[in-house]
């Protein structure tokens, strides 16, 4: 099996990832278990594993993501930030990943705890304040293949998109091997932000993060905790459907999003990266649709 992200990414066809986090209860374990097992069949390049505020969800991170590397045949992705963690706490978790043959971490400084993700960040005092610290940290304690965070529309505390592009490339020159966006709803905000980096001289590969929306209510929400905007003309068309039965809506929400992944694969685009609120029928249908033909694949 390959071992890196890297690796794949090398192999010159796109990857396909999925996203999920560590679950709350023993149903969600059931869901979450599910959802991987009917993925496993798809045979999808690497799956990731989120990384909860102030370190809430170590344990079940580390748990899931462990049990991925050694019970699936599928390549883990651990998620890890530095919100409420010292240094030495950070060595620890990196120790334990590697212990149990995870050698992908995507590291990124995390939101403050809390219900607020816009809220005022605060560094641990024994901790880091960047990400790019955290790069550095992981980079420095083996052979770790290290994925970074990047933001179509710029990060909501950037004060600029040029801005924005300089820390961000400041990020992959501290030693990422590749980046996964934010989701976002306009493939022009993934070109414009390719554009930035690429103009700065910066070739590391940027997986698109895409969500299909499967119902109007989930639209406020993806906008609170993104803090990214959704297109009015697109939000028409889920509220327009509201009405309709819950697979209709279901249904748009896929086609929405097969349509974006196709431009965005006849742009080029290094890898799509699902985020799958742990249920991952509409991506897998996404997925189904699209990635048979070329997948760059860890088997
Ligand atoms: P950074 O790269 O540190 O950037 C944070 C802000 O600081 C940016 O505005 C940046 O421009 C600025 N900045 C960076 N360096 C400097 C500097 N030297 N001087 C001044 N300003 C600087 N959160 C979780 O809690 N758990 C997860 O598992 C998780 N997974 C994610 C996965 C993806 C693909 C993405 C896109 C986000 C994820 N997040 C997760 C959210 C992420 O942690 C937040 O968006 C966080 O606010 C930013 O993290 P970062 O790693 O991009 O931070």
């Amino acid at each position: 099996m390959t071992g890196t992200v890297r690796e794949l990414l090398d192999q010159g066809l796109p990857t396909w990832s999925f996203e999920f986090f560590p679950p709350k209860s023993s149903a969600g374990e059931a869901q979450l278990w599910t959802a991987l097992r009917e993925l496993e069949r798809l045979a999808p390049s690497f799956v990731s594993v989120t990384y909860g505020a102030g370190g809430s969800t170590r344990e079940g991170t580390l748990a899931v993501t462990e049990r991925i590397a050694t019970d699936t045949t599928m390549l883990p992705l651990a998620h890890l930030t530095a919100v409420d963690h010292s240094v030495a706490e950070l060595r620890n978790v990196v120790a334990r990943l590697a212990a149990a043959g995870v050698t992908n971490i995507m590291a990124l400084r995390g939101d403050p705890p809390g219900a607020d993700p816009q809220a005022d960040w605060t560094a641990h005092p024994d901790g880091l304040s960047y990400a790019a610290e955290l790069v550095e940290l992981v980079r420095g304690m083996g052979e770790f293949c290290v994925g970074v965070a990047a933001f179509p529309e710029t990060h909501p505390r950037s004060p600029d998109p040029e801005t924005d592009a300089d820390m961000f490339v400041a990020k992959c020159r501290a030693g990422a091997d590749f980046a996964i966006t934010q989701m976002f709803f306009r493939v022009e905000d993934y070109l414009r932000l390719r554009d930035r980096v690429a103009a700065r001289g910066c070739d590391v590969p940027l997986l698109a993060g895409v969500m299909p929306v499967t119902s109007p209510k989930q639209i406020a929400r993806i906008v609170s905790l993104s803090g990214q905007a959704f297109p009015a003309e697109l939000a028409e068309r889920f509220e327009a459907a509201a009405d309709a039965p819950a697979e209709e809506q279901r249904a748009l929400g896929v086609d929405v999003a097969t349509r974006m992944c196709e431009q965005l694969l006849a742009e080029g685009v290094p890898g799509i990266h699902f985020i799958t609120m742990n249920r991952s029928t509409a991506t897998r249908e996404v997925y189904e649709r699209l990635a048979p033909v070329s997948t760059a694949s860890a088997s």
